[in-house]
């Protein structure tokens, strides 16, 4: 045999598995598709512009983050606490007072607050920040049922909703209301940001923890049964045996290579623009309450990381979904739409942007509908495992999460004692 565990898949999953495995004395070898690891965490690095393979941000609350990563190695640059929001008369700063005081009359005096739905959104958060235990018990709907039930339909559902749209990458309220509980537990007990270096630099840093590298450019294009083991085969022709096989593939990558089932999959496309001047001085996200046009989420990247962009430049990336494969009548957004949106939500003249680079993700996130199903079977049975975000949730945290429990299943098979 070639290893005691072959892991297919070197995205947050397949690293976090491997990393496991080696601590415990394992022989892994870890086959990636691609030219890095990462998956779907990645930077690029283009002209001196660091853009991640689609907007996102690292949440440090992450209770697998808080346990298994070096947070501080990364040095996260935050994105605020608070967002601004696009209004037809203005722009309103919506921020946490005691983090910034500033905004601090503008939040308390803005539409938002004096809404009068505070009670409500209360209601609806409590189960977030309770245990999470009583929250994965209780019956789940989805969000806009869940929002609906506790009366919210005023400019701070549109808020919440403008919010988690950029986030779960649906407009339809129709994920499920405890991922989304989840979601904002994880907001308010975390500043979310970016590492000094881009994304990448997570899973770059989860790869340093194992004792072989990642065998890169290695696509597995077969996992079956040999000898009670299992035989792995690549698209290079390497033929690799192991008592137990991990597939920590993505989603639809790993429905190929075992019989379960393929979920659902929602897109995104990121496209990031270079500026000689910043539209703002403000590191928040932006959101448009109006929804004037496809950009569900913008931010000027290089306010809150400056490593972002070279001296002098600035760096603003604006996020739009795809269109789910369902919905024929919805269109792709166009950069000539992006832009009008953008000078809409900014206030600023944005035809003078140079586009650095566009991140179109069709597979970005598995679908979660409700009933939420976290822990699902990650041993298939006989020394074969699967593990990715679809096993869990589709976030890094739940990536990380189902890499460590395969990791813990093939121990218990394995290492018995
Ligand atoms: C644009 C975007 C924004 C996001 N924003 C956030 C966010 O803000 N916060 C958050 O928590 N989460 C976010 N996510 C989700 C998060 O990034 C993912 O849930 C997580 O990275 C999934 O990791 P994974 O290891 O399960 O899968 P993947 O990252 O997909 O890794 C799978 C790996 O397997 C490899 N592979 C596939 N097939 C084969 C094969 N046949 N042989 C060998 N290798 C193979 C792939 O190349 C890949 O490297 C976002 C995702 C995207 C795309």
């Amino acid at each position: 045999m070639d290893a005691d565990v072959i892991v297919i898949g070197a995205g947050l999953a397949g690293l976090q598995c491997a990393r496991h495995l080696t601590r415990a004395g394992l022989t892994v070898r870890v086959l990636e598709a691609s030219d890095a690891v990462g998956g779907r965490v990645r930077t690029d690095l283009v002209d001196g512009f660091r853009c991640d393979r689609g907007f996102q941000v690292l949440n440090p609350a992450y209770p697998a983050v808080k346990q298994d990563v070096d947070i501080r190695a990364l040095r996260m640059r935050s994105l605020g606490r608070g967002v601004a929001v696009r209004e037809q008369d203005g722009l309103t700063v919506l921020a946490d007072p005691t983090r910034h005081p500033s905004f601090a009359v503008q939040t308390l005096r803005g539409p938002y607050v004096r809404s009068g739905e505070l009670r409500e959104l209360a209601a609806w958060a409590v189960p977030a920040l309770g245990p999470v235990k009583w929250l994965l018990a209780a019956p789940d709907s989805t969000l806009a049922e869940s929002l609906d039930a506790a009366g919210l339909d005023g400019p701070l559902r549109t808020l919440l909703e403008r919010f988690i749209t950029g986030v779960v990458l649906e407009d339809e309220g129709s994920t499920s209301a405890a991922f989304v509980r989840l979601l904002v537990r994880s907001f308010a007990f975390g500043a979310p940001g970016v590492p000094e270096e881009g994304m990448g630099a997570l899973p770059a840093q989860l790869a340093t923890t194992l004792a072989r590298p990642v065998e890169l450019g290695r696509r597995v294009t077969s996992v079956a049964p040999a000898g009670g083991g299992w035989a792995v085969e690549a698209d290079d022709g390497a033929l690799l045996t192991a008592p137990a096989a991990v597939v920590a593939a993505d989603p639809v990558s790993a429905a190929h290579l075992t019989d379960e089932p393929a979920p659902d999959m929602k897109g995104c496309v990121t496209w990031w623009f270079a500026a000689d001047e910043p539209p703002t001085d403000l590191p928040f996200l932006f959101l448009d309450a109006t929804r004037a046009g496809p950009v569900v989420n913008t931010a000027v990247m290089s306010n809150a990381a400056p490593s972002y962009a070279p001296a002098g430049r600035h760096l603003v990336q604006a996020t739009a979904l795809l269109p789910a494969a369902t919905r024929a009548s919805a269109t792709v957004p166009s950069e000539a739409d992006v832009r009008i949106h953008l000078s809409a939500i900014y206030g600023r003249d944005t035809t003078g942007w140079e586009v650095v680079t566009v991140h179109r993700v069709e597979r970005a996130l598995p679908v979660q509908s409700p009933p939420l199903q976290v822990r699902q079977r990650v041993h298939l049975g006989n020394g074969l495992y699967v593990a990715g975000d679809h096993r869990d949730t589709a976030s890094i945290q739940g990536a990380m999460v189902s890499g460590r429990r395969a990791a813990r299943a093939v121990l218990r098979r394995l290492r018995p004692r």
